[in-house]
């Protein structure tokens, strides 16, 4: 069977995700979009809100599966029983630190293979940033996310208003 790894942080997913991972799930028997636990970072949704995000996001798709993942990602991929990376890009800008994270991926587990999706020209400016700084003042997301994720942004900022009026 050949099982794929689709990581990134998503906060939240995007249509840009949902296409990129539509397109490598039609290529492999199995898709695993695992949501990295970053100690490092302080994200607007949780671990949990992520992954319940991005399975709602994603349950037309039979043959993904979401799960989270924290420490160094070419041992999950191996723990899951595959030996494939999937990552997107976009404009030139991402290119430099996928290219720099895939050899050292690369360096480190010569077995495992990172392969990238080109981004669709619609979404080529896309981002879980960009949608988080519109949702945070107000901007309208409808075109960008799925529409689990426009209802969770909407009662994200309605909680964090009402918790800095308080
Ligand atoms: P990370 O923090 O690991 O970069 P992201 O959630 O931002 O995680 O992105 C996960 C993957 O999806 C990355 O490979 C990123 O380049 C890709 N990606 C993000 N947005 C888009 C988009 N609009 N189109 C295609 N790929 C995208």
């Amino acid at each position: 069977m050949r099982t794929a790894v689709c990581s990134g942080s998503f906060d939240p997913v995007t249509k840009g995700h949902i296409d990129i991972i539509k397109r490598s799930a039609g290529l492999v028997d199995k898709l695993i979009v695992a949501v990295f636990i970053n100690p490092n970072k302080q994200p607007l949704f949780t671990i949990e809100e992520r992954v319940a995000l991005l399975a709602e996001a994603t349950r037309d798709i039979p043959n993904v599966e979401v799960d989270s993942f924290s420490g160094l990602l070419n041992e999950y991929v191996r723990s899951r029983g595959a030996r494939l990376i999937i990552r997107g890009l976009r404009a030139f800008s991402d290119f430099e630190y996928e290219f720099q994270r895939a050899l050292l991926i690369k360096s480190i587990d010569p077995e495992i293979e990172t392969a990238f999706f080109m981004t669709r020209g619609e979404y080529s400016y896309l981002s879980s940033s960009g949608v988080r700084e519109l949702a945070r003042f107000g901007g309208k997301v409808t075109h960008l996310v799925p529409p689990c994720v426009e209802q969770a942004l909407a009662a994200k900022m309605n909680r964090l208003q009402k918790e800095t009026e308080e």
